[in-house]
Order: structure tokens, then sequence, then C-alpha cells
């Protein structure tokens, strides 16, 4: 049996008070609706999401006085443990709450946070971040698209590539050198730049979608040409955009640590259910890997713990996020491989008009988890050398 854990007070007072909430204003139709993979774009969950941001649900981490609710991370753990008990999604705003709003919470000026952070939360701005480049992705600081000044403007010309999202947004998040003859980290920018102009017309940003292996062109290509962004979306200040974006990758790599175990629950019983539908479930090999998953996702619940502990003590995880990032994701790798035997040879049926089933899903998107955000290696050597304090790899100088 699973030990709870008492949250403390004042994550249960918040507990009764969500889950009123949630009986007064849950939708009966999103019940069992919790795919990570949903579409944010089908009419019922818009109304979803349009529920929570009226009832102060949305980017509930964000201070209360830039529209968030302030809430703490055994706060959040809860509503996502409540969420998950109704069968209902936790409708956060992507990239523009994850990784652009602390941004703008540490970094921008009020004007800044002004503009742009009550956007985020209506949906009228939905970001896609442009940071890797086709010859810098692990190594994001030599970065070569360049931002050159023309007035009160930012003007941009480069490439991106693996803009995730980019067909939902209208705004991009952008790295770009504008003091070429600075040392790498710090002649780099951090710039909003909307996908259109004022006056509607493109701002000189095309996308060419990347087919993935699912069949599917959720990222794409970016060529920028002479894109323009006033000086007033640069957040942090002019040439300091390495620290702003250490803020969005620490977000990126250990946001979801405190909660995330609740998902991996979900799809280890799901599996437990497939396996005991095709008669597999006594089986030694299926019931070691079985165990193997389970035991792993209490590890993540712990790790998640940990991190709920330090955040608590208001210490900041710093390179603790890289634990997180490496485990889960090769734990997802491994379980979606697992789960694909277990399905046997259905987990091979593909074709234009076929619809992946969730494992088959799951088999082919994991291989990019360990990718994006940093590779397993990156934070592999972010462990070595901030956590552990072994000798740094060799760079070239
Ligand atoms: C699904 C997905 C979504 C993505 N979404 C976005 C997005 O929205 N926006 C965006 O900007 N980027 C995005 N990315 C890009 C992602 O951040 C990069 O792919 C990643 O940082 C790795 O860079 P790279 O592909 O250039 O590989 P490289 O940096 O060329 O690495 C190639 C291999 O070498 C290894 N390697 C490199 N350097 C080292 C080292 N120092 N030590 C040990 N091993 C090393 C890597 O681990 C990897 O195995 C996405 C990627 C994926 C897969």
């Amino acid at each position: 049996m699973v030990m709870e854990i008492d949250l403390g007070p004042q994550a249960e007072k918040f507990r009764l008070e969500f889950r009123d909430w949630l009986e007064a204003n849950k939708p009966a139709s999103l019940e069992g609706y919790d795919d990570p993979n949903a579409n944010p774009d089908t009419p019922e969950l818009i109304d979803w999401a349009e529920k929570l941001r009226e009832g102060g649900y949305l980017c509930v981490t964000w201070p209360e006085k830039f529209g968030g609710r302030g809430l703490s991370a055994a706060e959040v753990a809860v509503m996502n443990e409540e969420l998950h008990a109704a069968g209902l999604p936790r409708v956060t705003r992507g990239m523009g709450e994850n990784l652009v709003g602390p941004a703008i919470i540490a970094h921008g000026t009020d004007d800044q946070r002004e503009r742009f952070l009550p956007r985020i939360i209506s949906g009228e701005d939905r970001y896609c971040q442009g940071f890797s480049e086709p010859d810098s992705g692990s190594d994001l600081a030599s970065l070569k698209t360049r931002g050159i000044i023309d007035g009160d403007e930012l003007v941009i010309t480069g490439q991106k590539v693996w803009t995730s999202w980019f067909w939902r947004a209208n705004m991009l998040f952008c790295l770009c050198r504008t003091d070429p003859e600075a040392p790498k980290h710090q002649g780099i920018s951090y710039v909003l730049i909307p996908l259109k102009r004022d006056d509607g017309s493109e701002n000189g940003i095309e996308f060419r979608p990347l087919r993935q292996i699912t069949g599917e062109s959720h990222f794409a290509e970016t060529f920028i040409e002479e894109a323009r962004a006033p000086l007033s979306n640069v957040i942090g200040g002019l040439n300091n955009g390495w620290r702003v974006a250490m803020t969005t990758l620490g977000s990126e790599r250990g946001g979801s640590a405190t909660t995330q175990h609740v998902q991996f629950r979900r799809e280890f019983w799901k599996l437990v259910k497939a396996a005991r539908e095709r008669g597999k479930i006594e089986d030694p090999i299926v019931r070691q890997r079985l165990a193997w998953a389970y035991s792993r996702v209490e590890v993540m619940r712990y790790q998640g713990l940990r991190l709920l502990s330090a955040l608590l003590a208001d210490q900041n995880p710093g390179p603790g996020g890289s634990i997180n990032k490496m485990y889960w994701s090769e734990y997802q790798r491994r379980m979606a491989e697992y789960a694909v035997e277990i399905l046997g040879p259905e987990s091979m049926i593909v074709g234009e008009e076929y619809e992946l089933e969730y494992f088959q899903r799951q088999f082919l998107q994991t291989r990019g988890h360990t990718i994006w955000g940093g590779t397993a290696e990156i934070q592999r050597n972010i462990v070595g050398e901030r956590l552990l304090g072994l000798p740094k790899e060799p760079r070239p100088s």
C-alpha cells in the first residue's frame, strides 16, 4: 500500500477549497479526459480552461499580483491530485506559463510583467521557443541568430530548429546574439517576438514543419528574416539573455518534478490493464517489468517529495532538476519499450488512416524525451560537475 504523505495544514485547507470548487464546476463530459496527448484546442478543453481561468486556477504558481494564485509546491501537488481523482486535466498555458512566464517574473521590468503576463493567462499570447539552432543545441551559447538594434527596435535574422508548438503560437521567445564581440555567454539577448506585425502583416518568421516519427508535425524549422521586436520586448536587458534563459531551462528541467508521478502512475495502471486483457499478467517477465516500472514511479514520487521539501524550505533545487529530467525521460523510454512488447504484434499496426494507440505513440514519442530540454548526456554532465563535484569535461578553448 502506498503511504500517503501529509502535506501540511495549509495544503489540506486548499484541498477542501479546491474540491468544493471542482464539485460545483466540473464538466461531466471531460471525465477521463486526462490523456497528456489530448488536443488543447477542442471546444470542451477550451471551455474547461475558461472555467479554470474564471476560478483563478490558471498559472497558479505565479504570485497573485501577477494574476496567479501564489500556490506553494505542496498546494500544486494537491491540485493535481484532486484533478486526477476527478479524472480531469490540469490546464496550463504551455510554454507561456511554464517557460516564459517564470523568466518574465524573475527578470522582467514592471512594465513587461504588466504587458505580457495577463495575456498568457487569458490565452491571447501562445508562445513557442526559439532557442536551438542547426549547429547549437547542447552548446546553446554558440548560437548565431543575430539581433541588430535599429532605433527602438531589434531586428532579428537567423535560423532556429525543433520549434515545438509553432502551429498554435502567436509569439516566439528567442535567443539572439546582440554583441558578437563579447564572450559567447555574454552577448546574448532574450527577446519576445510577435509572429505578426501590428498591421497584421507577417513579421519575417517562416515555419517549415518537420515530419516526426509519429507521422505528425508538432515542430518546425524556423527561418527568421529581419523580424522586428521593440527593444522593450527584451527581457532582462540587452546582452543579459543567458541568465534569463537559465531560468527558462531550470523550469523546463525541474518544473513538474513534484507532481509528475501522478501521470506515470496512471500510465502504469493502464499498462497493467493492457497486460491483464491480453492474458499476460502471469508471465514472469511481464511481472518483473511491471515491478520495475512500479518501483521507479515510487522513486519519482519520493524524488518529487524531496524537491517539494526543498521548495517549501525556500531552497532553489538548482541542478537537482537535472536528476529529475534524466530519470523520468529514461524511465519513459524504457517503460514504452516494455509496453509495446506486452501489446505484441498489434503494436506494429500503422497506416495513414490508423490512429496510433496510446502506448504505440508513447514508444515513438518518448525517443525525443531524452533530447529536448537538454539531452540525458548533458544532464549527466551537470549532475557530475555541479552536484558531485567531478572534474569538468574537457572543452575546446
Ligand atoms: C521533441 C523535441 C522538442 C524540442 N522542442 C524544442 C523547442 O521547442 N525549442 C527549441 O529551441 N529546441 C527544441 N528542441 C531541441 C533540443 O533542445 C535539442 O535537440 C537538444 O538541446 C540537443 O541539441 P541537438 O539536437 O543539436 O544535439 P547535439 O547537441 O548536436 O547533440 C548530439 C549528441 O551529442 C551528445 N552531446 C553533445 N554535447 C555533449 C557533451 N558536452 N557531453 C556529452 N554528450 C554530448 C548529445 O547528448 C547528443 O546525444 C526539441 C527537441 C526535441 C527532440
